[in-house]
């Protein structure tokens, strides 16, 4: 199982999936299997028949993905080691779904890498950012596909 989670938005995915937060309690839900100090929920989400919370160790803040039957029963848990942005692995995943043959008609591969660094949320050139901008509408125009990156 491929664990992430998204500190910022309260998102946990797991193997792909995006499960939202059905609600953002904080409740005492256990004890760090580190330092043996309280773990407290940071969100609930429904995960195939059941739930898994994300939990938050109160004094390592090591972070944990908790699994629970429907009944509220204990099905297992793991630390939490990877992080994502929910919002710039959208990004990423909505450019990956343009047919590259589209953004090449429009974009340079300059504009087209920095559009890509925006996306992963890593260090691009602006100068080629603004540049690709100023063609979204072009690129809608042609492709009706609104890219707002
Ligand atoms: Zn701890």
């Amino acid at each position: 199982m491929n664990i992430k989670y998204d500190v910022e938005n309260n998102v946990m995915q797991i193997d792909d999936v995006d499960l939202y937060p059905e609600n953002l309690d904080r409740n005492f839900i256990g004890i760090c299997n580190s330092c043996n100090s309280d773990v407290t929920s940071l969100s609930y989400h429904v995960h195939d028949n059941g739930m898994v919370v994300a939990g938050k160790c109160t004094a390592c803040g090591v972070l944990y993905a908790i699994f629970y039957d429907t009944e509220w029963n204990w099905q297992g848990e793991e630390t939490i080691v990877d992080f994502f942005n929910i919002n710039s692995s959208n990004n990423i995943r909505f450019l990956d779904s343009i047919d590259r043959k589209k953004l090449e008609t429009v974009f340079t591969p300059a504009e087209t890498t920095a559009m890509y660094a925006k996306a992963r949320g890593e260090k691009y050139v602006r100068q080629y950012l603004y540049r690709a901008r100023k063609k979204y509408n072009d690129f809608y125009e042609l492709f009706g596909i609104q890219i707002n990156i």
